[in-house]
């Protein structure tokens, strides 16, 4: 990975070559960026960065010997840990970054705004991943070795927030690291962080991209017409992973979903509702949670506008949509469907039986917009989103 081919981040870029110029790269450091937003691109090419044998003041060189390693993600020294799940013909206590290393290789190298969605598909799975303990024992282990070249050691983890508890077991390597390495964590979430990770590690807070930034990476990825661009770039809100998932147009049919699920609850038609809550539950558990995100967003907008009269980050389709479902919806109700999504979000995550959820919290949404849950008392705090 260029630091050029991350649009913009200026300041985010400068710090980080300034780290190398002046060779004081601190030993443990957090890229603490949400979803989309590049933390884990600026880190790879900050690897590449050190280890260049020829760099140039604002890249690495892309030519040398390290560069064709480092740039491949196969550099002997750069070892990478990210939550798995269980590979075929293994145990899950058993697996580690290593059985998948060479699809997280293929994905990244492919698409370095990645989710942890897009990565359990790329692994062919959908129950959540995962670091566990094998893993933090192999971190341990493996940078106890020796370096394979004469460069530092640096140990890469992607989403320490799925670490847990096992993290404790880091804390002494983040603490006293072994000699000429380097750890950097790439989170999308700082609440999951162990607070005595978090307080052990020098932080590099990467921002979302600003429109114009995302509009030159997906002018290099894809030919769009200039309103699908303007479209995706006001739905994005500068999470670049989402703008290149809504340029494969996954969103429009989640779009559909979402509001057919609406409607269907609010007519309360029983036959209607449990064979649609049966068509949501057949999807893997992470198109459901995607779609629970989706919801998310799209009724946050809708919030929003409806408050604020700011115009929504919105597709044009579901901003009609929007106008024909404000007739029933208003922002209370709106604040109360999200707390419902927001429930499904965490009982899919307990392995709740699907079929049961989604047609239970469907009728829940029918009382809400039919007026008949007036009491629902969890609101989805929205107020301090906008
Ligand atoms: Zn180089």
């Amino acid at each position: 990975m260029f630091f050029e081919d991350i649009p913009s981040k200026q300041t985010e870029k400068d710090f980080l070559r300034h780290q190398v110029k002046e060779a004081r790269i601190p030993h443990a450091q957090l890229f603490l960026g949400q979803e989309g937003s590049g933390a884990l691109a600026l880190a790879l090419a900050f690897v590449s960065y050190i280890y260049c044998e020829d760099k140039t003041p604002t890249d690495s060189c892309g030519k040398c010997k390290a560069c064709n390693l480092t740039h491949r993600l196969i550099h002997p020294d750069l070892h990478l840990a990210f939550p798995v799940i269980k590979k075929d013909g293994l145990k899950r206590e058993e697996t580690t970054s290593d059985a998948f290393i060479q699809e997280w290789r293929k994905l990244i190298l492919e698409n370095p705004y990645a989710n942890v969605f897009d990565w359990t598909i790329a692994m062919g799975g959908d129950s959540k991943p995962n670091i566990n303990t094998r893993e933090c024992n192999e971190i341990i282990q493996k940078l106890g070795l020796q370096s394979f070249t004469d460069g530092p050691k640096i140990m890469l983890i992607w989403l320490p927030e799925f670490l847990g508890k096992e993290g404790n077991r880091l804390l002494k390597l983040i603490e006293e690291p072994t000699p000429d390495t380097y750890i950097i964590l790439v989170s999308e979430d700082q609440n999951k962080i162990l607070p005595t990770i978090l307080s052990r590690c020098q932080l590099v807070k990467v921002p979302f991209f600003e429109d114009h930034a995302v509009k030159a990476l997906l002018e290099k990825r894809s030919a769009l017409s200039p309103t699908t661009m303007d479209e995706i770039i006001r739905l994005s809100g500068g999470n670049m992973s989402k703008a290149i998932r809504l340029t494969k147009s996954d969103d429009n049919s989640f779009s559909d979903l979402l509001l057919s699920w609406l409607r269907t609850s609010y007519k309360g038609d029983a036959i209607e509702m449990s064979k649609l809550a049966n068509e949501i539950a057949s999807m893997s558990v992470d198109r459901q949670q995607q779609f629970c995100e989706y919801g998310l967003h799209y009724l946050r907008e809708f919030f929003s506008w409806m408050v604020t009269g700011i115009t929504p980050k919105m597709s044009n389709t579901e901003i009609e949509s929007s106008k024909k479902l404000s007739a029933i919806v208003d922002a209370e109700k709106m604040s109360a469907i999200a707390a419902v999504v927001q429930e499904i979000i965490y009982a899919i995550n307990r392995n709740a039986n699907q079929k049961v959820l989604w047609m239970a919290q469907s009728i829940t949404v029918g009382d809400i917009l039919r007026n008949k849950a007036n009491n629902y008392v969890e609101k989805f705090n929205f107020a301090n989103q906008i």
